[in-house]
């Protein structure tokens, strides 16, 4: 090719991505630049839209979970930003709370009591803070965009003067009361869990039925079913559902007639299971029957009253429950209708007191063979296996909990009817994907009241006080507001300073000395007050427009959040809110570090670049589990690489273009502006999905154009334009313009995701094409709809298309059966077309799309191949004639080797370069 001059791509933009040297540089360059304040700077008046960073831990570094979390958010910013928004993005942390303090026990290899609670904080506080400059660095490396000068922080003062004014408007409303209810209990971290602090893990446990003898009904036992042995000291009574029918059946046990009372659903289930070989029923009754019955506990002394409560279910045991309100919740809800006593002789530690006689000193896990042991031999034990099943543990040290019951404080979930508050803003909000307001409608439904304090050291100290000379506490609103303004000024330490500037008198015995609760806030309550951030900070506003976190936090901060705002403020902290799932690998597995297939960010971006994991993020449908694996990067690479070098190519023979060639859309060829309205239908469905949080259908939307539209159609055809016409001539403008068109739309388009490269798209088109171009591709908006056909015109571009599916299969068939070579030796005859189809484009063009060389008649010549389809019947033959040696095009009428067309354009690009001005022409492929 080259003794012609034939007007090849150029450009600096390589086709060698080099993402891990080149992104690097390019956060540099915003970061000297302080884009994210001149895209808010540059977006200030318009609508604002907030996306609300819920906080992760300070604890570690980031995994791919963070990446997932933050470059979801970022996508939908970025996108807000560059759609008409001024859409402000203030990233958080949690710096508070068990999962630090746990993590740096375990570092200083220390204990509570080795260590003062104030000595511990300060501790405390450089480990959060060192492991958040270390989250913020990993962040911006990912290409975040955000408010990184100013992050908020749960230990900010500001921010714990927040926390307080929020506990005091729930103490005014009266939501905060102090209880002795079972709670989560974590006997090894020796603190209260939240319901958001528990995960559930599959372990054995004894299956036991255990005999209660009845005091009213004659030798007869109610078989009781549990799985908790060591909660049998505490039981009080035995629950019944009073519509069910119970039974009491007599048989042969090991020799002994014997009476159980069973559900009469269970009665066969329970002989076959102590090996009887039949019953006789003796009696039925409904379960109210045995409301107020007495019965005996199988090895204390102590009575057992029957209850009856609607949560006994007929699947699972004996129809018969063990009720011990010191160690459930149910338990303890029936205590309290029933008026039971609230048992619970377990320390902290998880040891039996004195209360529980002989087992004091035991680990209750521990107790359990013991309590079993004992049953077996007073004959208690109607039989025992073992089942593993799902049971509560520690988020923190993974060891089971148990339900204990100690004094506790809690924010009341019923008070002022708040559950049924709650269920109306969840109805109001807008959840993404849909199941997420069931899920947490469920959850509020049968939520506990929220167990707030915590035995721990770090946290804000819970601001009440207790009377030095009565014991009383002083939970008073006036007063935890004064000490939020302390606070302001001093930061949460200082509440733990004795002697403080407030005035507190005892309402009981008018004592002046108090001394400040010994627990802490649960770390919940710290981000779950974070929409006082929106109030506080500049362009933020409240209730926020969208939450966007893990599916767990349903759980977790969306109903802290949301129960922590509808008591004091009325409405739910959130417009919107977007779930995603978690990161499993590539067979759909958890990942962990024990199976050895955890993927980090860090081994990602230092392997292929961070614009790789922004289209992993973005191609991956994150409603469900998301998929990772080496093989599913690579296939994301090869998005990249497809996406960059259409990039490349546009840019290339954008070369010798500038603005002032741009063609007038009414000048443009029939082609280019049928893929520029292409481009118009994709960018509506594009940015529909992009608003409605659809971040993967985007993409692929995006790709797809790429791919299909541009690669395989668009691109291909106008090659032989852009390479041997005229440089001036107005078809070769024209397709040029349509690129530039291409460019800027897909420039902005891609942004979101592939940031890095978007932005060296748009610097190196500003070096090369349009100087005028601005600092950052984020301070552009996606320029409006330009280009549309109307629908007939649409129609028989549809059907064209197909017709040229056809033509190029049978050319392929042609070149399969190696009668031809280049498709450009080709010629078909098209017959058939009976909706005339190709009346409306001139031959030319159709020999353009086509790619072939001649069109028309068949007849004489030998057919080479031949496919009846898509309502046409082509034939493909040898085209006549001889092939030009610059554009490969066969015609009648060559000269020295080349057409006549390539003659006139060499001429005319020379005399064009010479003159250094445009040269006239008329072009033979000008579409009617
Ligand atoms: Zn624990
Ligand atoms: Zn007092
Ligand atoms: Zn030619």
């Amino acid at each position: 090719m080259s003794k012609y001059n034939v007007l090849l791509p150029k450009t600096a933009f390589s086709m060698k991505a080099n993402l891990r040297e080149k992104e690097p540089l390019i956060q540099k360059k915003w970061k000297k630049a302080d884009i994210y304040e001149q895209i808010l700077l540059n977006n200030s008046g318009k609508k604002p839209f907030v996306l609300h960073d819920g906080p992760p831990y300070a604890n570690g570094h980031i995994h791919i979970g963070h990446a997932l979390n933050k470059i979801l958010k970022d996508i939908i910013v970025k996108y807000k930003n560059i759609s008409g928004f001024a859409a402000p993005f203030v990233p958080g942390w949690d710096c508070h709370g068990l999962p630090i303090e746990y993590q740096l026990f375990k570092e200083l290899n220390i204990t509570k009591s080795d260590i003062s609670q104030i000595d511990f904080r300060k501790k405390a506080a450089e480990f959060a803070k060192k492991f958040l400059k270390i989250q913020l660095s990993e962040f911006m490396r990912l290409g975040i965009f955000a408010d990184w000068k100013k992050p908020y922080l749960t230990i900010n003062k500001n921010y714990e003067a927040g926390i307080l004014e929020t506990f005091a408007a729930l103490v005014e409303k009266g939501f905060v009361y102090r209880g002795a209810k079972p709670v989560y209990w974590c006997c090894s971290c020796e603190t209260a869990l939240a319901e958001a602090e528990v995960e559930y893990h599959d372990i054995p446990s004894p299956s036991i039925t255990v005999l209660f003898k009845s005091e009213d009904l004659e030798n007869t036992y109610a078989a009781v079913w549990t799985t908790t042995p060591w909660t049998l000291p505490a039981n009080a009574a035995l629950a019944f559902n009073k519509d069910f029918l119970y039974s009491v059946i007599e048989m042969d046990i090991k020799g002994y007639q014997t009476r159980i009372l069973v559900l009469d659903a269970k009665k066969e289930e329970i002989r076959d299971k102590v090996h009887a070989k039949d019953f006789r029923i003796i009696s039925q009754n409904k379960g109210s029957r045995f409301a107020g019955m007495k019965f005996r506990h199988p090895f204390l002394n102590q009575p057992a009253v029957g209850i009856c409560a609607d949560f006994v279910e007929s699947g699972e045991g004996t129809g018969i429950v063990h009720i011990a309100p010191g160690h459930g919740e149910d338990d303890y809800r029936a205590g309290l209708k029933y008026n039971l006593p609230v048992i619970s002789p377990v320390d902290e530690r998880g040891l039996f007191t004195k209360e529980a006689g002989e087992f004091r000193g035991q680990f209750v896990f521990d107790a359990n063979e013991k309590i079993i042991n004992i049953m077996r031999e007073k004959g208690a034990l109607l039989e025992s296996e073992e089942i593993t099943h799902s049971y509560p543990h520690c988020w923190r040290c993974k060891k089971p909990v148990i339900f204990r019951a100690t004094p506790q404080w809690f924010i009341s979930v019923d008070k002022d009817n708040l559950r049924g508050k709650l269920l109306e803003e969840i109805k109001r909000v807008e959840w993404t994907p849909p199941e997420g307001e069931n899920r947490i409608s469920a959850m509020v439904e049968n939520r506990p009241d929220w167990c707030i304090s915590r035995q721990r050291y770090w946290g804000v100290p819970i601001p009440v006080f207790y009377c030095a000379n009565c014991g009383e506490h002083l939970l008073d609103a006036k007063i935890i507001r004064k000490l939020g303004a302390l606070v302001r000024a001093e930061g949460s330490d200082i509440l733990l300073k004795e002697n403080l500037p407030v005035d507190m008198i005892c309402r009981k015995c008018g004592g002046k000395k108090f001394s400040l609760e010994n627990d802490i806030l649960d770390v919940w309550f710290d981000s779950g007050a974070s929409h006082h951030i929106l109030e506080e900070r500049a362009g933020h506003r409240f209730p926020a427009d969208l939450y966007l976190e893990g599916s767990d936090q349903h759980r977790g901060w969306f109903q802290s959040s949301l129960i922590l705002s509808c008591a004091t403020k009325g409405p739910a902290p959130y417009k919107n809110v977007v779930t995603h799932g978690f990161v499993v690998d590539g067979a759909g597995r958890k990942m962990s570090k024990s199976q050895g297939n955890v993927i980090t960010p860090q081994e990602i971006i230092d392997k292929s670049g961070a614009d790789i994991l922004r289209i992993w993020t973005a191609s991956q449908n994150y409603a469900g589990d998301l998929r990772l694996s080496n093989e599913i990067l690579k296939s994301c690479t090869d998005y990249y690489r497809k996406i960059r070098n259409t990039f490349r190519f546009m840019l290339g023979n954008l070369h010798g273009w500038s603005i002032k060639n741009e063609t007038p859309k009414a000048q443009m060829t029939a082609l280019d502006l049928y893929i520029l309205a292409r481009m118009e239908a994709v960018k509506k469905e594009v940015t529909a999905n992009y608003e409605n949080y659809h971040i993967s259908e985007a993409f692929h939307c995006l790709f797809d154009f790429i791919n299909l539209d541009l690669s395989s159609f668009y691109l291909d055809i106008i090659k032989d334009r852009l390479y041997t016409l005229g440089a001036y001539w107005p078809d070769r403008r024209s397709s040029q313009s349509a690129l530039w068109e291409l460019l800027k739309n897909l420039t902005l388009l891609f942004a979101p995701v592939i940031s890095h490269t978007c932005e060296e798209v748009l610097q190196t088109a500003k070096e090369e094409i349009d100087g005028t171009l601005p600092e950052s591709v984020f301070l552009m908006e996606i320029p409006e709809e330009k280009f549309f056909i109307p629908e007939n015109k649409a129609g028989q571009w549809i059907r064209l298309l197909k017709i040229r599916e056809s033509v190029l299969k049978a050319i392929e068939d042609a070149r399969a059966n190696g009668k031809i070579g280049n498709a450009l030796e080709a010629g078909a005859s098209i017959t058939g077309d009976r909706e005339n189809t190709l009346s409306y484009f001139s031959e030319s063009a159709l020999k353009e799309i086509f790619l072939i060389s001649q069109l028309g008649e068949a007849a004489g010549k030998e057919i080479l191949a031949e496919r009846e389809e898509n309502g046409v019947l082509v034939k493909i033959y040898r085209a006549e004639g001889t092939k030009c040696g610059r554009c490969w095009r066969i015609t009648q009428n060559n000269s020295d080797g080349i057409c006549e067309r390539c003659a006139k354009a060499e001429a005319d690009t020379a005399a064009s370069a010479a003159a250094n001005e445009p040269v006239p022409n008329t072009s033979d492929i000008l579409e009617k």
